[in-house]
């Protein structure tokens, strides 16, 4: 699904940043090399994950991905930004979660009044 920006693909790249960054510009310098890639106007590669039927995201991957010249970007891109909706390279990614912060322990939390 190597279409440029949308929305959550942008705050996915945020999320992800330089890395992500990185990736989606070789993909949009790789798009700028060819035509068009083979998902084009295929509305399947641009759903959410819960509109796919089960196999579908590998099916796609294995019957139009396998053809597209910069299949090597957009697996790139995907992997480093896991965006959270379409279809890329034949796999579909969960956003991953932003780590929670460390919980303290009660008898570990610093308490500056006691220093005085
Ligand atoms: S690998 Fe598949 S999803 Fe990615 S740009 Fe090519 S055809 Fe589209």
């Amino acid at each position: 699904m190597a279409r440029r920006d949308r929305p959550r693909d942008a705050r996915a790249r945020r999320l992800m940043g330089a890395k992500a960054d990185a990736a989606y510009l070789a993909l949009s310098h790789a798009l700028d090399e060819i035509d068009a890639p083979p998902c084009t106007d295929d509305p399947r590669f641009i759903l959410d994950i819960d509109q796919l039927a089960p196999g579908e995201a590998a099916f796609l991957g294995r019957t139009v991905c396998n053809t597209c010249p910069i299949k090597w970007a957009c697996i790139a891109y995907a992997e480093a930004a896991r965006p959270s909706a379409g279809i890329w390279a034949g796999r579909t990614y969960k956003p991953r979660k932003l780590a929670d912060p460390e919980p303290h322990a009660p008898d570990t939390v610093p308490n500056p009044k006691e220093d005085r």
